[in-house]
């Protein structure tokens, strides 16, 4: 059909910046801002080794950055280090963490700390999701997204706050999303606690933000090469029409999503605390959200 050179077009004509799919760096980057805008600096990575958080560390280590990726599986970034130093010259320390578990945090920001003295940003970015209904949703499997998205942000948040932002000030990014914005069919459980980690985005806006420490979320929308598409928009996305709702006719890529974090997270966007920047080309405005047809197309593409 056409619509494929169509759309390749349009991304070109928008000067959509080029992405690998699967948790592997750019063959190639062209750097749109300073290569040393984060000169420096030191990230910690929640979800760092894949998808969007493997991304984010690599766009901000070209961006002269060191970062700490970790996750509750070493191996997972273990590899995605090694990728990621080869890639760009830069240190990335992995770590295993468990978000839900504080004192694992504590020790991996401990040794975060051992290592590079310093922490500037923290990115929030491990999560769990799934589709599924809230009437054949367990009340555990509800509780774990909460356990994971909201109470590992808090947790995360505040270990690095005593151990060092509330002296030093830094620089906090939730990787949210737009779920709840319309009562996302399926997602009750990402949605609820993707929203309240929002609304923390706010209230440490406010109590922080005299520590000079800014926080904001960050919400992408449907973003190719990753398992948060492959788990949830993948069946729906098999049908490229999907795309002609969404107002940019298209998926985002993980380089877009790393490139507005990267806004967030530096100097450019020093007098930004408090808000959610939503990068979904439009994307929740117009997708469809009717509980019937999209409960059909995930029962019929589970069998
Ligand atoms: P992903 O690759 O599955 O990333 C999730 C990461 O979280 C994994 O690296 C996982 O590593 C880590 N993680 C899970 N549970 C953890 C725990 N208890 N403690 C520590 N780390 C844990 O998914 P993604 O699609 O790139 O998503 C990244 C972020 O973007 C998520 O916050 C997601 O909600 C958000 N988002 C994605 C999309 C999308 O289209 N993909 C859309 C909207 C929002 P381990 O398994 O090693 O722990």
């Amino acid at each position: 059909s056409s619509a494929v050179p169509a759309m390749a077009e349009a991304a070109m004509a928008a000067r959509v910046p080029p992405d690998e799919d699967g948790d592997e760096c750019l063959p190639q980057y062209r750097h749109l801002l300073s290569p040393d805008l984060l000169a420096g600096q030191v990230a910690f990575i929640t979800g760092g080794g894949s998808g969007i958080g493997f991304r984010i560390a690599e766009i901000f280590m070209r961006h002269g950055c060191r970062t700490v990726i970790a996750s509750r599986n070493l191996q997972r970034v273990s590899e995605a280090s090694k990728k990621l130093v080869a890639a760009t010259g830069q240190q990335c320390l992995p770590l295993s963490i468990d978000v839900r578990q504080p004192q694992t945090i504590a020790a991996a920001v401990d040794e975060a700390l051992k290592e590079f003295k310093r922490i500037d940003i923290l990115i929030n970015g491990a999560a769990g999701n799934f589709l599924c209904p809230a009437s054949a949703l367990s009340f555990n499997a509800f509780k774990t997204v909460i356990d994971i998205d909201t109470l590992g942000t808090f947790n995360t948040s505040k270990v690095i706050f005593e151990k060092y932002f509330r002296d030093h000030g830094g620089v906090i990014v939730n990787i949210t999303a737009t779920l709840s914005y319309r009562g996302q069919a399926l997602q009750v459980h990402a949605g609820a606690a993707k929203a309240a980690i929002d609304a923390m985005t706010r209230h440490l806006a406010v109590e922080w933000g005299p520590n000079n420490i800014r926080v904001n979320s960050l919400a992408p929308g449907p973003i190719l090469g990753t398992e948060g598409f492959r788990r949830l928009g993948g069946k729906f996305a098999e049908k490229s029409e999907q795309f002609s709702v969404i107002p940019l006719q298209r998926a985002g890529n993980k380089t877009e999503i790393a490139h507005s974090t990267l806004y967030l997270a530096s100097p450019l966007s020093s007098y930004v605390t408090g808000t959610t920047l939503v990068v979904d080309g439009g994307s929740w405005l117009t997708s469809p959200n009717s509980f019937s047809a999209l409960l059909g197309i995930a029962s019929s593409s589970a069998k």
